[in-house]
C-alpha cells in the first residue's frame, strides 16, 4: 500500500517525466477510480492544459495544471504511475491514461481500484475538509510531542492516524518502531520524553532513507525490518523470530526481544 515514501517517489517520477507538455487527451478506462467527476468532464477540463507542478501531502499527490486546476491522485492499495511511449508498454491495469502531444502517455494503474482521482480548485481547502494532519516530514519535534501528549492509545495506532500525522502507513510505522525499539502496543502515555524524541528521529530518518531508496524494499538496508517481515522472518538485530499481532485492526510485525513493551 503506497505510503509517504512511495507517493514521494511517484511525485518525483511525475515531475521528471510529465510536466510542461500539452495534454492532448484523457482516456478513462475505469470510471470507478474517479471521485466526484464523470470521465467525460475530467477529459474536457484537462484537454489542452499542461501539468505545471506537483505537491504531496501525506499519501495524496496533487498535480497543478495551468489555469489553477489541480488533479488529485490517491494510490489506494495498488496504485502507481507509468510514463511510456509505445502502446505495448502500457500497464495491464491502466485505469486512466493521460495522453500528451509528444505522443507519450502517463498511466494511472491500479489493479485493485482503491485509488482515487479527482479535480480540485484549492488543495488547502481539500486538506482541511478531510481534516488531514500535517505531513509527517513537515512536523518538527515540538509538534510531534504535542500530538503524542494530546492523544491516548497504542503508539502504533496514533502514528497511523492520518488526522494527526499524514503519510505513515502500516509498513513504515513498524519500521519506525523497530528503529526506535518501541513495542507497537505501548501506550503513548507510557513514553518518556527522551523516547518520544528517539521516535521522532527514527520517523524522520526512516522516511527520508526510504525515499532515497525509491521506496523499493530491495534497495533498503538489510538491518531494516522490511526485508525480514513476514512469517518465519528473523530480527536483523538479535536473530530471534519476529512476532506479529493485531494492533488497532492492523497487523504489526516486531521483535519482542528488541522492542520491549513499556506499559
Ligand atoms: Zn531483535
Amino acid at each position: 500500500m503506497p505510503e509517504l515514501p512511495d507517493v514521494e517517489t511517484f511525485k518525483r517520477y511525475l515531475d521528471r517525466t510529465s510536466l510542461h507538455q500539452r495534454i492532448s487527451g484523457v482516456d478513462v478506462r475505469s470510471a470507478y477510480v474517479l471521485k466526484g467527476i464523470p470521465g467525460s468532464e475530467l477529459a474536457r477540463r484537462l484537454k489542452g492544459r499542461r501539468f505545471e507542478s506537483s505537491r504531496r501531502h501525506g499519501k495524496h499527490l496533487f498535480v497543478r495544471a495551468n489555469g489553477d486546476l489541480w488533479l488529485r491522485l490517491h494510490f489506494g492499495m495498488t496504485g502507481s504511475l507509468q510514463y511510456f511511449r509505445h502502446k505495448q508498454q502500457e500497464p495491464k491495469h491502466t485505469r486512466v491514461l493521460f495522453v500528451f502531444a509528444n505522443a507519450h502517455c502517463l498511466a494511472f494503474e491500479d489493479q485493485r481500484m482503491f485509488g482515487e482521482i479527482g479535480l480540485l480548485k484549492d488543495v488547502d481547502e481539500f486538506l482541511k475538509k478531510r481534516a488531514l494532519g500535517p505531513d509527517a516530514l513537515d512536523v518538527d519535534l515540538k509538534e510531534f510531542k504535542d500530538i503524542l501528549i494530546k492523544h491516548r492509545g497504542a503508539v502504533k495506532t496514533i502514528l497511523l492516524n492520518q488526522k494527526l500525522i499524514a503519510g505513515i502507513g502500516n509498513i513504515y510505522v513498524d519500521e519506525i518502531l523497530f528503529r526506535a525499539r518501541i513495542h507497537p502496543a505501548t501506550q503513548v502515555s507510557a513514553l518518556k520524553e527522551k523516547t518520544v524524541a528517539k521516535l521522532f528521529r527514527a520517523a524522520c530518518d526512516i522516511l527520508k532513507k526510504a525515499i532515497e531508496a525509491k521506496a523499493d524494499a530491495n534497495l533498503m538496508p538489510k538491518s531494516w525490518l522490511l526485508p525480514h517481515r513476514g512469517k518465519g522472518g528473523r530480527c536483523p538485530r538479535c536473530g530471534r523470530e519476529l512476532k506479529s499481532a493485531t494492533i488497532g485492526g492492523r497487523t504489526a510485525w516486531f521483535c519482542a526481544h528488541c522492542q520491549k513493551r513499556m506499559s
